[in-house]
């Protein structure tokens, strides 16, 4: 599933083809979101950000909200170029110049102010790390909170209630950034390793959005680019690295399972 740096930038590209532009043709698949198609034609698009793992397409009074779960997916093509795929279609915005087409995602909905609020996915979601009104100190203060000390961090990390936006990579990545152990609570770590998870959450997410998925060291990304080695191969600290040696120490990374979902770790650098 795609992470907060990956839908933000979908959110971006859909914004960049919507916002400001008049709707000419709207397309739901399912048959109680029909009387939509005509009540949104011609309305403009405010916004379109993510909330979570969601997307948020804003027309002022009403939203439309979808969720890509693992199968969705959106496209943005121009108009009458639309791409020929098996995919089931679900929703389709046109303005005059542009279509945005979600396929696949089943959890589509248009709903109004009060909705949003009581909304059981949306009103239990912490705060965007990459949203650009959350701020370091927002961050940090997440993690100063009672409630999330008795957590595990490996669980912790992936909690959307607790921050929206991380996902499997991002965790692995800040935990080991911070030199903090996956199976620690948060509760047992000092203060500057507190200090340093919330600096890294925000920091790992950004510079994953900026540079489309990197989170390592940037120049040591460049310098192992241009000795050959793929993406996949240089984008990251530890993730999907077990059994080869941290960049930092030289010891082997380690591949863990915490909450069914895997985990990378090096057990040299992660003893706090
Ligand atoms: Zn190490």
């Amino acid at each position: 599933m795609p992470e907060g740096p990956e839908i933000k930038r979908v959110a971006d590209e859909l914004a960049e083809a919507l916002v400001g532009k008049k709707l000419v043709d709207v397309f739901f698949a399912f048959d109680h979101l029909k009387p939509w198609e005509s009540a949104l034609c011609g309305r403009r698009v405010q916004r379109v950000r993510p909330r979570g793992k969601a997307l948020l397409t804003e027309f002022g009074d009403r939203t439309i909200y979808s969720h890509n779960q693992l199968y969705g997916r959106w496209f943005v093509a121009e108009r009458g170029a639309e791409p020929k795929t098996g995919r089931q279609l679900r929703l389709a915005l046109h303005t005059r110049h542009h279509a945005c087409l979600l396929y696949s995602a089943s959890d589509i909905e248009v709903l109004d102010a009060g909705e949003m609020a009581t909304h059981s996915f949306l009103s239990k979601l912490g705060p965007d790390v990459l949203d650009s009104d959350t701020t370091g100190a927002a961050i940090a203060a997440r993690y100063a909170e009672p409630t999330f000390q008795g957590r595990q961090l490996g669980a912790l990390l992936l909690d959307q209630g607790f921050l929206a936006g991380l996902g499997n990579y991002l965790r692995s990545e800040i935990l080991f950034c911070a030199r903090v152990h996956p199976l620690r609570r948060l509760g047992d770590v000092s203060s500057a390793a507190r200090a340093a998870l919330a600096q890294h959450t925000l920091a790992l997410t950004q510079q994953s959005y900026d540079t489309q998925g990197v989170t390592n060291d940037l120049a040591s990304y460049r310098a192992m680019r241009n000795a050959g080695r793929t993406f996949a191969e240089s984008r990251h600290w530890v993730f999907a690295r077990q059994g080869e040696s941290c960049y930092e120490c030289g010891e082997t990374i380690e591949k863990i399972s915490v909450n069914s979902r895997r985990l990378y770790f090096c057990p040299h650098c992660q003893t706090e």
